[in-house]
């Protein structure tokens, strides 16, 4: 974003008030703080604007495709290390089904991929979108693929580099707006076109050579298509990594707006490039297709992707309060725990495993786990008390007995002195819970 007064050497400067600010340097100031928009000042001449819009996007474009109710949203990235702030979109993972495996193997893979999702820490992680690609197979089964794609509900990416039969195409799942791949030197032009008239984002890519791309990439929007996806050609996992940093380094540090576009990798299914999948997670593809993505391959990069994705300064918690696990009843056993999401699933999972109901204390510690809420002071023998008091958890269960993580003994006397209940001391790890469970209700 430029400065202030980069932004007034732009405006009118007739101090005239009709923008709300007395003067053309007070909405200067205001613009430069993103506070205001600049269509606010109805002077601005088209030539200002269209610099002062240039200098204020993002580094990395944000793109969006799919339908427009559950788009997939890549790119508007702003940062080169996830822990400088955090990562905002993530790499959104597709199947590829291919025209030649024939029409009914296309569907059952794209249906597969649709019902691919798991539940994790209170997230439901999935593959989030199918590709329809046109290689050996017939084109009608390409055309037929796109339609059926489209009536999944899913972000869709078209995979042909014949601009007819793309066109075709994208008007075929139309409603989807699917995501064209690809432009490359040889159609360029006519591809070009295909994205213009349908309005929908096109890859640009096929070149080794970055400068080359970059070329490709401001050639599309010079000629009107302004959502663009880079894909750089790298052949091994290295020189992927090597051209992925490099659109990122010089899109976020050099602001080069030709290199400031998503990107994509479209990879088989070896062990390669899997392990290039895992690199795309981690910096930077905001899309990766691949042919397969069997659910031991799958689940483990979805795990991943959740943590790169997740932002550092923000732990994923869960609502503090009184949680049933089972049917807990007035007998039933107490058991405390804080809200950052990891802790709370495991001792969950850990308590569902022993089949034994229980009431389920989360206390609310800005997402920090038990030794770290304990060690700042989050986790304290009063934030319990008072929890148990609001929670009413003497009159869910008349055993007036708590069990502590094995962690935080320290806390025992305090606690029992505060809320006269026995405090019982459970193991060190959640996985203890089964067998200490057992024993109490034994
Ligand atoms: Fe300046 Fe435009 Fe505001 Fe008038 S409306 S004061 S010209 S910025």
């Amino acid at each position: 974003m430029p400065t202030a007064m980069e932004i007034y050497k732009l405006l009118p400067r007739k101090n005239c008030g009709e923008c709300k600010f007395p003067t053309c340097l007070a909405f200067a100031m205001q613009l430069a703080n993103q506070k205001v928009a600049l269509e606010a000042c109805p002077y601005v001449t088209p030539e200002a604007k269209a610099i002062l819009e240039e200098s204020g996007a993002p580094p990395v474009k944000l793109v969006t495709f799919g339908w427009s109710g559950s788009p997939a949203k890549i790119g508007d990235e702003t940062q080169l290390f996830r822990h400088d702030k955090t990562f905002y979109h993530p790499t959104v993972l597709g199947v590829i089904a291919d025209d030649s495996e024939g029409l009914e193997k296309m569907k059952a893979k794209m249906q597969d991929a649709k019902a691919t999702y798991y539940e994790r820490v209170g997230q439901i992680i999935r593959v989030d979108s199918v590709a329809v690609r046109h290689s050996k197979g017939s084109p009608e089964d390409f055309i037929e693929g796109a339609k059926y794609a489209s009536t999944l509900i899913v972000p869709v990416v078209l995979m042909t580099e014949d601009p007819k039969l793309m066109s075709e195409a994208a008007g075929a799942c139309a409603q989807a707006r699917p995501l064209l791949y690809r432009a490359t030197q040889e159609n360029f032009d006519a591809m070009v076109q295909v994205a213009k008239a349908s309005g929908f984002p096109l890859v640009v890519g096929g070149a080794d050579d970055m400068g080359k791309l970059a070329e490709l990439a401001d050639k599309a929007k010079k000629a009107g298509v302004s959502d663009i996806v880079l894909e750089p050609k790298g052949s091994s996992a290295g020189r992927m990594l090597e051209q992925m940093t490099i659109i990122r380094r010089a899109a976020i540090k050099k602001k080069f707006r030709p290199l400031g576009y998503p990107t994509i990798a479209v990879l088989g299914s070896s062990k390669e490039d899997k392990m290039k999948a895992a690199l795309g997670v981690m910096k930077y593809c905001s899309v990766v297709l691949m042919d397969q993505m069997p659910p031991e391959f799958v689940y483990p990069l979805m795990t991943l992707r959740q943590n790169i994705f997740t932002d550092p300064q923000v732990p994923i918690q869960v609502k503090a309060g009184l949680y049933s696990v089972g049917e807990p009843g007035p007998k039933s056993p107490v058991l405390l725990t804080t809200n950052f999401s990891l802790t709370y699933f495991t001792v969950r999972a850990d308590i569902e495993k022993s089949k034994i109901p229980v009431w389920l204390l989360v206390v609310n510690t800005d997402g920090q786990s038990v030794m770290t809420a304990f060690a700042a002071g989050k986790l304290t023998p009063e934030s319990v008390a008072a929890l148990i008091e609001s929670e009413k958890v003497k009159e869910k269960s008349t055993r007036n007995e708590i069990v502590i993580p094995g962690m935080i003994t320290r806390m025992s006397g305090k606690l029992n002195e505060l809320t006269d209940m026995k405090v019982v001391v459970g193991p060190r790890e959640s996985s203890g819970l089964p067998k200490m469970l057992k024993s109490i209700a034994a």
